[in-house]
């Protein structure tokens, strides 16, 4: 690796990344639903270091009432960085990046969710990063979307998202920081698996048409590897609910 503060050398050695991936291998994950007891549903998710909680209040009422669609649920996301989710001390407050990101959330997790069976009422997104390590917009919505079914909110499908880049000349997925940093292209993407729809597709540096078509292919194949993991996520909680129900039925002699 170069400087503390310069671009390492080499970001790819012998055909693997500085983390010790291979080019197309997702860093490790792991999904947990249900996680803040007084939310109506919530989700946390690591990627790498990276470190996210999602809370979802609602439907709920709007205030101001005239805040309100008359024919569907209006969805708000709030993304947010801990000051300490960052080496050096992140501003607390929203910034362009965050409410950039806020937008594009709720944009991308809109066509998932049954807004019409909602009329008037709120569906709230909250997101906290505790640690950044580059792909949080992507790993927020992948957690988004479990919390959003953890509190019961009727979906079409889940969203998934992830991110891949170029990085020393070469395609690779899901970035960690030094990558993020130091690449030359950054692409991420939000898909519905069994629509086959994309609800989010950004794109930062400079690619040809084909390497962008080559790195949506890759973000959509990792994107049915995570999926697997939502939807593992939500089965692990209510399977552990539902064991702890009988208990209780014999409790009551039923
Ligand atoms: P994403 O997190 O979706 O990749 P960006 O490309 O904007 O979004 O950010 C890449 C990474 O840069 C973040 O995940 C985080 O690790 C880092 N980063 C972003 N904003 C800040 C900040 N204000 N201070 C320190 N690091 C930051």
């Amino acid at each position: 690796m170069g400087g503390k503060f310069g671009a390492p050398d080499k970001m790819i050695i012998g055909g693997k990344r500085l983390d010790g991936r291979k080019p197309d291998e997702l860093r490790p994950i792991t999904i947990k639903a249900g996680v803040i007891p007084s939310a109506d549903g919530s989700a946390e998710i690591t990627q790498g270091e990276t470190k996210i909680v999602v809370a979802v209040y609602g439907p709920r009422e709007v205030f101001p009432k005239h805040m309100s669609i008359a024919d569907r649920a209006c969805v708000e996301c709030r993304y947010d960085m801990a000051s300490f989710s960052t080496p050096e001390r992140s501003r607390p407050g929203m910034s362009r990046r965050s409410t950039e990101i806020s937008k594009i959330m709720a944009e991308a997790l809109m066509p998932a969710i049954y807004l019409e069976k909602y009329p008037k009422t709120k569906i709230d997104i909250y997101v906290e990063v505790t640690n950044a390590n580059a792909g949080t917009r992507c790993a927020a919505i992948t957690a988004a979307s479990v919390a959003l079914a953890d509190a019961g909110i009727e979906m079409r499908d889940m969203v998934v998202a992830v991110a891949s880049g170029k990085v020393d000349g070469k395609l690779v997925l899901d970035m960690f920081e030094i990558e993020d940093n130091f690449g030359s292209a950054d692409l991420p993407l939000a898909y519905m698996l069994r629509k086959g729809e994309i609800t989010l597709l950004q794109m930062d540096g400079e690619l040809t048409k084909e390497e962008i078509q080559e790195l949506v292919e890759m973000n959509i194949e990792a994107c049915k590897k995570i999926y697997a993991m939502q939807k593992k996520a939500l089965q692990d909680k209510y399977s552990v609910e539902k064991k702890a129900m009988p208990d209780a039925g014999e409790e009551n002699g039923n």
